[in-house]
């Protein structure tokens, strides 16, 4: 699809783990202020996908661009592409030792060079942004999965990101909680913050993505407006999937 102000684009990427060809000639464009919401069968390639747009990942192939610029390959430049593209995973991966505004200021103090108490008070505007205000001096622990993830959000927009991608960010919660953290997600979405989401929340894909992009076998096999996409699925890989899941 035509994207106007591109962000970040993939171009004939390809990646393999032995044998097996995880990235078969990707080419994505994700414009700026938009949401694309990535879904497809286990082992498809979301995650090598996600991880290869701030170079978690390597690839062998072709060319990925994040704001017009190649990635760079390594030292402080990497560094600072991993904080303006910020990953959420499923697992929050946050410190277990350090309280939830230790976590949230620690990079701002050690990649964005920020004094330890502008980034404690930007920590916890963010936390109350995603509705902790209260828990910042708790450790992750004596939170909640959702709680955790929503840190986790908050840790990554420290960043002031220009992107974030979130690999299946609701997959670990129980089901109460997957819908605080959906909230929050969908809150950012409106303010315009381009998101690449591998998700497997049918509704959020429905309500807030701009584009649903469908991924079998390492390819993308469509890539179209989520009502077009649930609606009418042109391939039967995509009809297949949905009929499992909806
Ligand atoms: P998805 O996120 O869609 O489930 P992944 O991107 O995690 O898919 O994985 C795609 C395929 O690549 C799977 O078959 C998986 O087993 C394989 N794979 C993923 N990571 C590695 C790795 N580090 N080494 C070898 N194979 C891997
Ligand atoms: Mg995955």
């Amino acid at each position: 699809m035509a994207v106007v102000d591109p962000l970040i684009e993939l171009r004939g990427v390809n990646k393999h783990y032995g044998a097996l060809h995880v990235l078969q000639d990707i080419h994505l464009t994700v414009g700026r202020g938009e949401v694309v919401v990535v879904i497809g069968p286990s082992g498809s390639g979301k995650s090598t996908l996600c991880r290869a747009m701030n170079r978690l990942e390597a690839v062998e192939s072709g060319e990925i661009r994040i704001d017009g610029q190649p990635l760079p390959e390594e030292g402080k430049a990497l560094a600072k592409l991993r904080a303006e593209v910020g990953m959420v995973f499923q697992s929050f991966n946050l410190f277990a030792h350090k309280t939830v505004l230790a976590n949230v200021s620690l990079a701002q103090v050690k990649v964005r060079k920020r004094g330890k108490d502008e980034a404690d008070r930007r920590s916890r505007e963010l936390l109350d942004r995603v509705g902790l205000a209260a828990h910042a001096d708790k450790f992750p622990a004596q939170l909640s999965g959702g709680q955790q993830q929503r840190v986790a959000i908050a840790r990554a927009l420290a960043m002031d990101p220009k992107a974030l991608l979130f690999d299946e960010p609701t997959s670990a919660l129980d089901p109460e909680m997957i819908n605080e953290v959906l909230e929050v997600m969908r809150q950012l979405a409106q303010e315009g913050m381009t998101m690449v989401v591998v998700t497997h929340e049918m509704g959020f894909a429905r309500s807030a993505a701009n584009r649903v992009v469908f991924m079998a076998d390492g390819r993308i096999v469509e890539d179209r407006e989520p009502e077009a996409f649930f609606t009418t699925p042109n391939s039967d890989r995509a009809k297949d999937f949905l009929s499992k899941i909806l």
